[in-house]
């Protein structure tokens, strides 16, 4: 097997508050590989006023998905990004619908290149409810806070940079609820997809990050000594 085949392109799936941002970030950390948040991107499209942005920001306040047009045009970029110099990448928030998972497969496909394994992270409805609505997130690097459990060290800003922490508009219950529905009948369905495919690993996220972390660190590891064994 050539060496590219040892790079892993992981995708990070899971409802919405079940730690994907967090969990992405510790493993791009950890692993030394790209990570790309199609939340973020939109998000930082809304701020900054682009066309993107103003179209997207409809759905985004009423926990629908933004339409997969939208998603697609992003796809070369959001590519570059997350593969660019790491040669790796974990997507956190995308594909969220079949359409998309299929359009990521021909994308890759078009490159000789397949998704290495998908981590879903699991949790029930009103543990989703309780950790959203007490979430607050920092508007420059998207660090997210838990009042209760895990609020930062002064109130109302960032630990890393400082800036104010906000309460997204979509982390209010109604659209939480919402944001629940959509996940149930869109993207649920993508873990169909990737199951049939045999790159499937499902995580309990109701654990703490930490244990999250070293569960989803045990899956990585296994893949990369099994791609290196194949390599023999
Ligand atoms: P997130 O930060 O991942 O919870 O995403 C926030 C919102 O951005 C979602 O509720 C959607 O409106 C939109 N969004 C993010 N990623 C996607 C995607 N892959 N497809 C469609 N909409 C998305």
């Amino acid at each position: 097997m050539a060496a590219a085949d040892l790079v892993q392109r992981i995708l990070l799936i899971g409802p919405p508050g079940s730690g994907k941002g967090t969990q992405a970030l510790r493993l791009s950390q950890k692993y030394q590989i790209g990570h790309v948040s199609t939340g973020d991107i939109l998000r930082r499209n809304t701020q900054k006023g682009t066309a993107l942005g103003r179209e997207a920001q409809q759905f985004i306040t009423s926990g629908d998905l933004v339409p997969d047009r939208l998603i697609f045009d992003m796809l070369e970029d959001l590519y570059k990004r997350a593969d660019g110099e790491h040669q790796g990448f974990i997507l956190d928030g995308f594909p969220r619908s079949e359409n998309q998972a299929e359009a990521l497969s021909e994308f890759l496909e078009s490159r000789g290149q397949r998704v290495s394994a998908v981590l879903l992270l699991e949790l029930a409805d009103d543990e989703i409810v309780e950790r959203l609505v007490h979430r607050r997130t920092c508007s420059r690097c998207g660090r997210s806070y838990h009042l209760k459990s895990s609020p930062p060290t002064s109130e109302g800003v960032c630990d890393g940079d400082g800036t104010s922490l906000v309460w997204r508009e979509d982390d209010h219950e109604d659209v939480i609820r919402h944001r629940l529905q959509t996940y149930h009948g869109q993207t649920e369905p993508v873990v169909a997809f990737y199951g049939k495919r045999g790159v499937l690993h499902r995580i309990d996220a109701c654990q703490s990050i930490e244990s999250v972390t070293l569960e989803l660190s045990a899956i990585m590891d296994r893949l990369a000594h099994a791609s290196r064994g194949d390599s023999h």
